[in-house]
């Protein structure tokens, strides 16, 4: 199988992250290969993922037992064939990892180096068919560093007496134990090695709230006018009606998804490739096989998957190098979106655990209050100064200290029982007379009316940024109502401040709005009005609405 169906229905992932995917190739077609990444950064996936995509076993050394037993653990769950040999082991563990060695059943095999010092190991594994090795924190081999294991350095001998392939990781980085690695593992023969850093400093990072998003990603197109993009849509329905908008306002673009013939996507792949200054507005299955140098510029009309797709998919802007934009539009629709989609899939708790942190990831890269780079390096690892190259460096965000409007809007959803999205939390706090309010005798709560100093867009900003921190939560057992997350604790008890950006808070940017009473029925008006707005917004350099009587 091929690594990305992997990647999704074992591992449960569905990008990779930076740097994972040429490695996983590198392994996966044989190649002896070094690979440097930082704790954290995702190693172990890089010979997990080959070794599902070649036929026999995989040996894996590693020098922790629960190390191993972890991985295996979860490699089990999943349902790949994996097993260690460890000194921890029981006999009744060590008989039957034998026997499903002998009787070629594993897929990954474990074991410490300290196993290669027995006469009888090389050869039981040459008798179960060892097709790779993969040794893991390798610079153990170096006997300079402080994580010194003498027996690493019978893993050369293992690998002369098998002659297959190895693929050897760690995250020290400096080039005397790379060059130490390298001698003692690979006999000094030259692996592949992969040392890169994750930043692609000539990518723009931008994130906005929505805020009429349609007219978001058609400003953000039309001022690139004439270059490659992609816009990635949260639904294929939304990758049609969007190019169709774009085509209206004069651009170059066209549709692409999954549920296209694949002839047809075949063909836009090819125009995209050939033609400059198109626009190709699809859901993620568009860019897996996309090689285009010269993408300036990648928008979001919904919020990615995870921090994993957002990098992955930005990452297809700029590759030549030259400077490559990009806008992510989100919103608390996006959030409610994606957490249903955690929350109802089938995958075990501790799947959808993570999902919903890497998801938190996401969102705080969003709602981030400085250098959204030094975020986003953060996340795989790696650290960074401020880069000057993102919409938050380009424009630092005034913040403001809102724990106690924070506070607010905890207490209105505790009062309320945890039951009610965000539109009745707010009439709550700014004392909205409804007839919710009314039959529920919310009215009588003493945090009716409680936050009448914010207005209702205001209230909005302040639960979007709260549900970006996942501070609150839609609730999939009560209908999408927000709850409180244990990260609410330390603010309700006023030990943990927090800050929130105040331009959030407002509309970005000035509007002109023609209000009409036409019938949205009358087609000929209608595309008269529309024409009229783009005349002002274009006149005025603002966004302009039509705004229709209800
Ligand atoms: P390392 O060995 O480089 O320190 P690990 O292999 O332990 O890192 O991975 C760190 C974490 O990243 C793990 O929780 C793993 O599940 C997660 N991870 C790895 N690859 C991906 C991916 N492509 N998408 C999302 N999470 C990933
Ligand atoms: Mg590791
Ligand atoms: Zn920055």
């Amino acid at each position: 199988m091929s690594a990305a169906p992997l990647l999704r229905q074992v591992f449960g992932f569905d990008a990779f992250r930076p740097g994972q995917e040429e490695i996983v190739d590198a392994v996966a077609a044989g190649r002896d290969v070094l690979a440097i990444m930082p704790t954290g950064g995702g190693k172990s996936l890089c010979y997990q993922l080959p070794a599902l995509m070649r036929d026999g076993l995989t040996v894996v050394i590693s020098p922790l037992i629960a190390l191993m037993r972890d991985q295996v653990r979860a490699l089990t769950e999943a349902g790949v064939a994996a097993a260690a040999l460890t000194s921890g082991n029981s006999d009744e563990e060590n008989t039957e990892v034998l026997r499903a060695l002998n009787a070629r059943e594993l897929r990954l095999l474990y074991m410490a180096p300290e196993r290669l010092a027995s006469g009888a190991t090389i050869p039981m594994l040459r008798r179960a068919g060892v097709q790779a090795i993969a040794v893991d924190e390798a610079h153990c081999v170096s006997q300079w560093g402080h994580d010194f294991r003498p027996d690493y350095l019978r893993v050369g001998e293992l690998r002369r007496a098998l002659s297959v392939p190895l693929a050897a990781f760690t995250a020290t980085a400096d080039a005397e134990t790379r060059e130490e690695i390298v001698k003692r593992l690979f006999d000094g023969a030259q692996p592949q090695i992969f040392l890169r850093g994750f930043d692609r400093p000539n990518i723009h990072l931008a994130f906005q709230p929505k805020d009429g998003p349609r007219r978001q990603i058609l400003d953000f197109a039309a001022a690139r006018r004439g270059q490659s993009g992609i816009v990635y849509c949260g639904t294929r329905a939304k990758t049609e009606t969007l190019a169709g908008a774009l085509n209206e306002a004069g651009l170059a673009a066209v549709a692409y998804h999954g549920g296209m013939e694949p002839d047809l996507r075949r063909e836009v792949e090819a125009r995209f490739q050939r033609e400059d200054g198109l626009i190709v507005v699809a859901t993620v299955a568009f860019g897996m096989g996309i090689d285009k140098p010269d993408i300036r510029w990648v928008a979001h009309a919904d919020l990615p998957k995870s921090i994993e797709a957002y990098y992955q998919e930005i990452g297809r802007g700029g590759r030549d190098g030259a400077p490559a934009e990009t806008l992510t539009l989100y919103g608390p629709d996006d959030i409610r979106l994606r957490r249903g989609q955690i929350d109802e899939g089938l995958a075990p708790p501790e799947r959808k655990a993570a999902d919903h942190a890497r998801l938190n990831a996401l969102l705080g890269l969003a709602e981030a209050t400085a250098c959204r780079r030094v975020a986003l390096l953060g996340y795989f690892g790696e650290k960074a100064a401020p880069c000057g190259n993102c919409d938050i460096c380009d424009n630092p965000p005034e913040c403001f200290d809102a724990t106690e409007a924070a506070q607010k809007v905890l207490s209105a959803v505790l009062r309320t029982g945890q039951t009610y999205g965000a539109g009745h939390v707010i009439d709550v706090l700014t004392g909205t007379m409804t007839d919710r309010i009314r039959q529920r005798g919310h009215d009588r709560l003493p945090t009716f009316g409680c936050g009448r100093d914010l207005s209702k867009a205001q209230w909005q900003a302040v639960i979007r940024q709260m549900l970006g921190r996942d501070l609150i939560r839609p609730d999939p057992e009560r209908h999408g109502g927000l709850a409180i997350t244990a990260a609410a604790h330390p603010v309700l008890r006023g030990e943990e401040r927090i800050t929130l950006r105040r331009d959030a808070m407002t509309r970005a940017r000035p509007a002109v709005v023609v209000r009409t009473q036409v019938d949205e029925e009358d087609a000929p008006l209608l595309s008269a009005l529309k024409a009229k707005r783009r005349a002002l917004a274009e006149a005025a350099r603002v966004p302009a609405y039509v705004i229709f009587p209800d």
